[in-house]
């Protein structure tokens, strides 16, 4: 079931630069789609299609900086629009219904909305986080019931609206914990980071904060001072001690940061999906193994464990197995992917994907596949159709061969 719920925005000035900036490159970008289209039947009396321009906007985001300042999905958005007034195009020359009206430029102030397709924007307190924008005033009238899809914001008469499609799905499933029934409205799946704490399957990331970089960074120079001193001199004996203290400010600083960062995911979700961790084999690396013990994993999730017990939410951990390569619209495993592709897109289904944000959505995924597994009996959707439940089985997806050699004849093209 897809409701639309529609909110009046209140952006600051500064955000209406920003945004108005925004619809007017996303303008450009789509103009310049349909020039690059058309320029191309001429010369090669082949289409290009949607997958092409994909492919030529991520070379493009290299060249021209700028379309970095606007959220991948936002920027995809605008493909998927030029490719419907092309399909519309087609489609009413075949229907021969009246003037075909061949896909025309976008004049100034005509292209009056942005979508963000997946992620990227967050609703917290009454206000709505969109990435790249900043955090924006909402007018929110009524409370938001379901998952926010998609996330469209939209300039009239010079007033700006959001619009947020909602999939109503509500799963009942029985906690073991407190012995009872509990209703999960919204889910999330967290993935832990290297860089940051965490990246959530709604596009949110959770940075380290600055100043716990900084006060790693005098640690290690206090440390290296103190390695210099004297064994044994009284000198030393006082530095050790000095060098403890900040030692623990520092493990205070983390757990302030952390118990903070917990309690916003488990006030706002009812179900919260992370990977488990002794599966997954990080100490082979000794790189990755040392950062993940400074920022903490473990502590973080046993946060998370215990609030959402506190509060009768669920806390579950999943399988790691393949997160980052497994695309989550369509279970497409992406083999080739190494530590160092960010952004990929799926050469089955076409989805762009921010990797962490794709592994956070399997892990979201993974979660209501184990809810439906271990609770079969209590597990229920109350509204919406059955799809929406079968729409988290992607284990199904993965063993059919002819998606795979679709893939390989894409990747060979
Ligand atoms: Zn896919």
């Amino acid at each position: 079931m897809i409701k639309t719920y529609k909110f009046r925005l209140r952006p600051t000035k500064k955000q209406i630069e920003k945004l108005d900036w925004t619809l007017e490159t996303c303008r450009t970008l789509y103009n310049s789609c349909l020039v690059d289209r058309n320029r191309h039947y001429k010369e090669t009396c082949k289409g290009l299609s949607r997958i092409d321009q994909q492919r030529i906007l991520v070379q493009d985001k290299k060249n021209i900086t700028y379309l970095t300042d606007i959220h991948s999905q936002v920027l995809q958005d605008v493909l998927f629009r030029v490719e419907k007034a092309y399909k519309n195009f087609f489609r009413r020359l075949k229907d021969k219904s009246g003037k075909a009206g061949f896909p025309r430029f976008k004049l100034v102030g005509r292209y009056d909305s942005i979508t963000y397709t997946q992620s990227g924007f967050e609703i917290i307190d009454g206000k709505l986080i969109l990435s790249k924008i900043g955090t924006v005033k909402l007018k929110q009238n009524r409370s938001i019931k379901g998952i926010v899809k998609t996330c469209n914001i939209k300039k009239e008469n010079n007033k700006w609206y959001v619009c947020l499609s909602v999939k109503y799905t509500k799963y009942t499933v029985y906690n073991s914990i407190v012995k009872e029934k509990i209703i999960i409205n919204n889910h999330i799946g967290v993935d832990m980071g290297i860089k940051s704490l965490a990246v959530l399957s709604n596009g949110k990331v959770i940075s380290n904060p600055k100043y716990l970089a900084k006060s790693e960074d005098k640690l290690i120079k206090k440390q290296k001072q103190l390695s210099k001193k004297k064994k044994g001199s009284n000198n030393r004996k006082k530095e050790v001690k000095k060098v403890a203290k900040f030692h623990k400010r520092i493990v205070n600083q983390r757990k302030d940061f952390q118990h903070k960062e917990s309690r916003k995911i488990v006030d706002n979700y009812d179900a919260i999906g992370a990977e488990d961790l002794k599966i997954k084999n990080v100490v082979k690396n000794h790189h990755l193994a040392k950062s993940i013990h400074d920022s903490g994993w473990g502590q973080f999730l046993s946060y998370l464990k215990y609030k959402a017990e506190e509060a009768g939410k669920l806390f579950m951990k999943v399988n790691p197995r393949n997160t980052s390569k497994t695309c989550y619209k369509c279970g497409y495993i992406y083999k080739e992917m190494t530590l160092d592709i960010r952004e990929w897109i799926c050469p089955v289904c076409h989805t762009m994907h921010d990797r962490d944000v794709n592994a956070a959505n399997i892990i979201d995924k993974r979660m209501l596949e184990k809810i439906r597994l271990e609770w079969p009996k209590y597990t229920l959707a109350e509204t919406g159709s059955m799809d929406d439940i079968v729409d988290s089985n992607i284990y199904a997806l993965k063993s059919i061969p002819s998606l795979k050699q679709e893939a390989s004849s894409v990747r060979a093209r």
